[in-house]
């Protein structure tokens, strides 16, 4: 089971989804979000930060690195592993995921009682579009997608 868990930027303006694989890392490793509308208060310093359009990442690599050889887990803790590997992580594909799929599936619920497989159909034709929106605006978790 994977924790997840809702954090704010910096400047307060916006938030994201995030997940933990095996609850390995706690939350504290990721030291600072910013988002595209704080992200110029730092500098990228890619030994401990990860950008993803316009959002940073900056994580707490020496720590992550004690819970990943705590738990047997090889490799280097650097913010591309961490985020990559989905140990800390935006749950789906981009920072607003979560609120975006339960605002569609909110959405075409009705379409449940009326018709089943329209709703399927509706369901998965639109979340697909939603993913291709992410691929083609660079999205790093989207581009494996
Ligand atoms: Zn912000």
């Amino acid at each position: 089971m994977c924790m997840s868990d809702r954090r704010v930027c910096e400047c307060g303006r916006n938030s994201a989804f995030l997940i933990y694989r095996d609850n390995l890392l706690p939350p504290e490793i990721l030291v600072s979000l910013y988002c595209p509308q704080c992200r110029s208060q730092v500098s990228l310093n890619e030994d401990t930060m990860l950008e993803d359009c316009g959002w940073v990442l900056e994580f707490d690599v020496d720590g992550a690195q004690v819970f990943l050889n705590r738990r047997g887990v090889t490799g280097r803790a650097t913010p591309k592993f961490l985020f990559d590997e989905g140990y800390l992580t935006w749950q789906g594909l981009a920072p607003e995921d979560q609120e975006i799929n339960s605002k569609l599936h909110q959405r075409l619920a009705p379409l449940i009682e009326q018709d089943l497989a329209l709703y399927l159909k509706s369901l998965k034709s639109e979340w697909l579009a939603h993913v291709a929106k992410l691929k083609a605006a660079g999205w790093r978790k989207a581009q494996h997608a």
